[in-house]
């Protein structure tokens, strides 16, 4: 029976870009796979932080979620309905309740267009104002990120970072989603400017009872607003848990390696922080290792990591990890 509190349930969800040689005859030679069968739920009303070195295809799940990438194969309902299985129009439609904000406010903003009609814009494509009421929306929505109704009629070029993030925060709620895509909405910014458009999100999330996808690339900037965290590496979740947990006790030796590198606020505790340094680079995804993806960087690699594939499991109630190590601890 489905469980009434998931608004969005993801089934090994894959996405495989192909590589092709030759210039006239291009013939198909592999795939780079970005997301490599990647599960999971995400509750009504919660955040859940999705983290990970860059590369490790994040932004892809998100993406492919949203289908604004055609899945390779897997799933995605949303609200039980299968999205893949929809036709255009209908697609259209649901689209109205799942956004995007995107990471680079200096680029996700058309700079010919005026704060008024980047905001608008989505309220005319779906004819749903003009005219007067389209103006009284959009400084409203201005109103509702903290940006002064009056500028409207100005540029992007004439705002700050932070600005122009509410601004894409703005037009992202125009059409009164559910859930939004948060793609990195705070790495382009300073340090100053991100806690007060993580506050923002949160404050929108609590007053129009959003859902979020929070992906970024570092444990610390997802740490305050999530309510769980998964892990991914090489197109996998190797760990997801309820924030507490995945922060207090991390399970999988990569999560342990994230986690290590971010600063404590406690300057005793911070002066004993141990940071595991994890050797190389990302693997490639259009040629991933064998087994266990994570096991030509990890500390504690076995015989058997290179062998068998690790499967996503959950450890304790609420806390999945996929690491042979991890596993056989609990047998
Ligand atoms: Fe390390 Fe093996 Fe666990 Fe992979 S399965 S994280 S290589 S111990």
């Amino acid at each position: 029976m489905r469980d009434e509190n998931v608004l969005v349930q993801v089934k090994n969800l894959k996405k495989y870009f192909p590589i092709t040689r030759g210039m006239i005859f291009s013939k198909h030679v592999g795939d780079t796979k970005a997301v490599d069968g990647v599960s999971f739920d995400i509750y009504r009303g919660e955040t859940l932080g999705l983290v990970g070195e860059s590369g490790c295809g994040k932004t892809t799940t998100g993406r492919t979620l949203l289908q604004l990438y055609e899945p390779t194969s897997g799933s995605v309902f949303y609200d039980g309905q299968d999205l893949a299985s929809m036709s255009n129009r209908e697609l259209r439609r649901m689209r109205r309740k799942l956004q995007i904000i995107f990471q680079d406010p200096y680029a996700s903003l058309n700079p010919r267009l005026t704060v008024g009609a980047i905001v608008g814009e989505p309220l005319e494509i779906h004819h749903i104002a003009s005219g007067k009421a389209l103006r009284e929306r959009v400084s409203e929505l201005l109103y509702l990120v903290g940006l002064r109704p009056d500028f409207i009629n100005r540029y992007p070029h004439e705002f700050s970072g932070g600005q122009r993030q509410r601004i894409g925060i703005a037009r992202a709620l125009a059409l009164d989603p559910e859930f939004i895509v948060c793609d990195e909405p705070i790495s382009a910014l300073d340090v100053s400017i991100q806690a007060q458009v993580v506050n923002l999100l949160e404050e929108l999330q609590e007053k129009l009872g959003l859902t979020y996808l929070f992906i970024a690339h570092d444990l610390s900037m997802v740490q305050h607003i999530s309510d769980r965290v998964a892990v991914m590496y090489l197109g996998k979740i190797v760990e997801l848990a309820g924030r507490n947990a995945l922060y207090k006790e991390p399970q999988h030796p990569y999560t342990q390696a994230l986690l290590s590198a971010v600063p404590i606020p406690d300057p005793v505790i911070e002066e004993q922080r141990q940071r595991i340094v994890l050797e190389g680079d990302v693997p490639s995804p259009s040629n991933p290792p064998s087994g266990c993806n994570f096991h030509p960087r990890c500390r504690h690699s076995m015989a058997i990591c290179a062998e068998k594939e690790p499967e996503l499991v959950e450890v304790v109630p609420g806390h999945y990890c996929a690491c042979h190590l991890v596993s056989q601890a609990q047998s």
